[in-house]
């Protein structure tokens, strides 16, 4: 998926560059064309992006736009250009309004029109959207590098380890690759990554993956619990990375719970906290239905993290019952398109709705009767009417015998 995208766009620069160059030699034979000379990308991150350059052209330019986009989108921003005597543009763009993913590619390129009435391009340049309010240091070990800027060497390091240590956990049922960058940010706090995702138009989460541009970002602070942080954060957003590179465009087809199931059951460290909400919940009957957690979770934190314990239980029961291949079925069910109840009995021969109630029993303990009967009322209703319907037909006999009986003399 990424390749093929990295791919357009060496097709798209190549034509590009060949266009300037037929476009040097039309200059050559004496017709008009652009040239870009000194472009310059200042970003203020989660403020501003200002574009500067000096636009050549053989004529005078009547009009001149500058045009940018993330590499992964589809819309092309265009806003017009005010172009000095000497050729000189600047354009600043208000990144806390419309804003890109932090840590994500931007290609921007400029048109000129002429006065031969003729628009040209010029060539598209790239630069990186980076979180520069702090001094990133990185280490990189194959395709993985930690970017952090609190702690020592050390640090960047154990980091390194705990990638690892989740690509070794996780290669039993992701293929993992070797090959194509991922970069993990490490926040210092809470708060900084926090406002950065704000800035970079996510909600807050736990931690958070951009699996499209192989970027994670998580918070850890350096100190005692940096070792089980690590170990616990980095394996999680590097699932969803993975995943992602496995599944392409069909990422987006598979259910929430599946995917931060999958993820949440790759850290290293189980979240002992969600055992209790687990229990908590189960306890005064406040568990989350899958089938509300197929699109997307709840907004509430508290909801939103009992949405991670239930997923993580969920998706282990479900490991543990139908084994790994049983979790490849899943996603190759919900990959074909399948909805969330029919990807599970497609794949598992068990609607998600059934999944949810046997979980709910076998892991959690449920009254079993009381589950089976919410299970299967609507068959409980059918056995009542089939016995109901001969049972009312044998009273009614008997009424009538009696009555007969009545009637007899004595
Ligand atoms: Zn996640």
């Amino acid at each position: 998926m990424l390749y093929s995208r990295k791919f357009v766009l060496r097709v798209v620069a190549v034509i590009l560059t060949a266009a300037i160059i037929s476009l040097n030699t039309q200059q050559a034979q004496g017709q008009a064309g652009i040239a870009i000379e000194n472009p310059r990308v200042t970003v203020n991150f989660g403020q501003s992006i200002t574009f500067e350059a000096r636009i050549l052209s053989s004529l005078p330019i009547t009009q001149a736009s500058i045009l940018f986009r993330g590499v992964n989108e589809e819309v092309t921003r265009v806003e017009t250009l005010q172009v000095a005597e000497d050729g000189s543009v600047n354009f600043t763009y208000d990144a806390s309004l419309n804003v890109f993913p932090p840590f994500s590619s931007i290609v921007y390129w400029f048109q000129a029109t002429l006065t031969d009435n003729v628009t040209y391009t010029s060539d598209a340049i790239n630069f990186s959207y980076n979180d520069n309010r702090f001094p990133w240091r990185n280490t990189t070990r194959v395709n993985v590098t930690i970017h952090w800027y609190a702690g020592d060497d050390a640090f960047g390091a154990a980091a390194l380890d705990a990638a690892g240590a989740g690509m070794l956990a996780m290669r039993e049922f992701i293929p993992i690759s070797l090959t194509e960058p991922i970069n993990i940010y490490i926040y210092s706090n809470a708060p900084d990554l926090q406002n950065t995702l704000f800035l970079g138009g996510e909600d807050w989460a736990g931690g958070h993956a951009s699996p499209d541009l192989g970027v994670a970002l998580v918070a850890i602070a350096p100190g005692t619990s940096q070792f089980t942080e690590m170990e616990t954060k980095i394996p999680h957003e590097l699932t969803h990375i993975m995943m992602y590179r496995a599944l392409g465009d069909k990422y987006a087809t598979q259910p929430i719970w599946l995917l931060e199931g999958i993820a949440a059951m790759v850290e290293l460290y189980p979240n002992p906290e969600y055992a209790r909400a687990l229990d908590i919940a189960s306890g005064n009957d406040s568990l989350l239905a899958f089938e509300d957690l197929c699109a997307s979770f709840p907004a509430d934190a508290g909801n939103a993290f009992l949405a991670y314990a239930q997923s993580q239980s969920f998706v282990t029961y479900i490991r543990d019952t139908y084994g790994t291949s049983g979790l490849t079925r899943l996603t190759n069910a919900y990959s074909d398109g399948f909805n969330c109840e029919l990807g599970a009995t497609n794949a598992l021969g068990t609607p998600l709705s059934q999944l949810d109630s046997r979980w709910r029993e076998s892991v959690l303990g449920q009254n079993i009767t009381g589950v089976a009967a919410r299970n299967l009322s609507p068959f409980i209703l059918l056995m009542a009417l089939v016995l109901v319907v001969p049972l009312w037909g044998a009273i009614d006999i008997l009424r009538q015998r009696r009555k007969r009986r009545g009637k007899q003399p004595q």
